[in-house]
């Protein structure tokens, strides 16, 4: 079943976008007679080009930039290597089981230049390109920053997930201040094979991804299973709305407070995280907040626990000291802050005063 879908994909996806004969002429006989792109989500982009001149063309470059949010635009420029000749017929295959993947609805924008032996140059006009997920028929609901987009279930399904979305949203404003920058995309796969097909080397247990960077989320979430879906959408849409608010290129947030934000916006601890909390209090193996800060162990039992103490210690901050200094310490770290100086401005204790602060408000004596 799986292959026959991998057929068709390529069948529906190699259809070329072929922009017409003489696409750009130099004052010479330099000719760019075609340009076109060919995309097989998530793998791979195919670009190719023709040209004609009246002597050698010795120089084909491809450019383009991927639209995500970054401090500065990369351009990133391909070198074709071809033996030259008047007319040439190049192309150049972005294999992305080698660079990493893109998320879907991704834009990339690129543009070719052409040399050739009499020093004739010519630029393309660049064309934008959205690199979709063509293998699903996707249909859209766009209600304020969000657009859901999902291809399995009716309307109905679509509209629960929107509410869900749009309620994260507002519950996120309310006990955080923060709000998302930039359109967020939200793309519902119906499952989480399906969605671990759509991307390069998922991990095993990929139930969610937020590509903070492309305000994009991509979730599995069969029609049947809302109940599961709506803590997915609440934790990477919290990701999604808080990487945005603080990026910076100095400083990432510390791992608790990164997840601990993503754990309380899906709602109560669920009782198996509660219970770790209790006994790693009872036999003295809790995490401190300075190792809560990078990222968590691998282990299943030591990350369940890090989840655990990261909710704890963001329902403490909320809890006792409000929305207002949880928006300043959130606005303390975009500007590229160290995680004790952050806290000792907002809050007035470090990580250790964080920690015996924390501990006497979860286990009182
Ligand atoms: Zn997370």
């Amino acid at each position: 079943m799986i292959r026959k879908t991998a057929l068709l994909v390529l069948v529906f996806c190699l259809i070329l976008i072929l922009l017409g004969a003489a696409l750009a002429q130099a004052d010479g006989g330099l000719a760019v007679l075609g340009s076109s792109v060919a995309t097989d989500f998530p793998t791979r982009l195919d670009f190719n080009l023709s040209a004609a001149s009246d002597v050698s063309i010795t120089d084909i470059r491809l450019h383009y930039i991927v639209d995500q949010r970054g401090y500065t635009q990369v351009t990133s420029e391909v070198y074709i290597d071809f033996t030259p000749a008047a007319t040439v017929a190049e192309g150049w295959s972005w294999d992305m089981r080698k660079t990493g993947g893109l998320p879907p609805g991704s834009r990339i924008r690129y543009w070719w230049t052409v040399v050739d032996a009499s020093a004739d140059k010519i630029e393309t006009n660049p064309v934008q390109l959205q690199f979709n997920d063509d293998r699903h028929a996707w249909q859209s609901l766009t209600e304020g920053m969000l657009t859901v987009y999902w291809y399995e279930g009716d309307e109905d399904f679509a509209r629960k997930i929107m509410t869900t979305a749009q309620d994260v949203l507002a519950r996120l404003a309310e006990s955080t201040g923060a709000k998302p920058e930039d359109p967020v995309k939200l793309y519902i796969y119906d499952d989480a094979q399906a969605l671990r097909g759509a991307m390069i080397f998922p991990q095993e247990w990929t139930g969610g991804v937020a590509f903070t960077r492309f305000g994009t989320i991509a979730i599995g979430i069969a029609p049947g299973k809302l109940d599961w879906g709506r803590r997915a959408i609440a934790h990477e849409l919290t990701h999604l709305v808080v990487h945005q608010m603080v990026f910076n290129p100095y400083n990432e947030l510390p791992a608790w407070l990164d997840e601990g934000l993503a754990m309380y916006a899906e709602g109560t601890l669920p009782p198996t995280f509660a219970d770790l909390l209790v006994e790693a209090e009872d036999d003295g193996s809790l995490i401190s907040v300075r190792s809560l800060s990078s990222p968590f162990s691998a282990y299943a039992e030591q990350s369940t626990l890090a989840y655990a103490q990261s909710y704890s210690l963001v329902e403490f901050l909320i809890h006792n000291y409000g929305q207002s200094h949880m928006l300043e310490l959130l606005r303390t770290f975009r500007k590229g802050s160290g995680y004790d100086q952050a806290l000792g401005r907002v809050y007035d204790f470090d990580m250790d005063g964080l920690d015996r602060l924390w501990q006497g408000y979860v286990f009182p004596d």
